[in-house]
């Protein structure tokens, strides 16, 4: 039920954040067609061409950490699941982060995907059941 309430309130806080975007844009745009035909000819083409040269470098700065952070989010498969460096496990159909178990014991790991509403259990190649302590040392 609690999930259900975070994803509810998550859905709420998009729909905000896109509503005072969108009414920030048309601020921002009717502001800029009444001031820059004051403005314009007084500002010399010099300090034009720098600040579009800025805002180039800065947009190319921007791509450069965001492929950064992309790249930094990257899974690696291993025992049939997605996994993370720092050891969380993500559901191999859906690729969201699953929960501990309650089946899951020393011996045997298990997953439960919120998502799917299915047990993910990681598997050796041969079919063999992985155990927390084998998963513990992958990390
Ligand atoms: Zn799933």
């Amino acid at each position: 039920m609690k999930m259900v309430a975070d994803l509810v309130l998550k859905r709420i806080l998009d729909v905000l954040i896109g509503a005072v975007s969108g009414l920030f844009i048309f601020a921002a745009g009717t502001i800029t067609a009444q001031v820059m035909p004051v403005v314009f000819p007084l500002i010399s083409k010099e300090f034009l061409l720098s600040i579009f040269l800025l805002s180039f470098l800065l947009n190319v700065l921007l791509l450069i950490v965001a492929i950064y952070f992309y790249r930094k989010r990257d899974f690696f498969y291993r025992f049939g699941l997605l996994w993370r460096k720092n050891g969380e496990a993500y559901c191999p159909a859906c690729k969201n982060l699953l929960m501990n178990s309650k089946e899951s014991s020393l011996n045997v790991a298990k997953f439960w995907c919120p998502t799917c509403k299915e047990v993910r259990q990681p598997l050796f190649e041969e079919g063999s059941e992985v155990s927390i302590e084998h998963l513990s040392k992958m990390f």
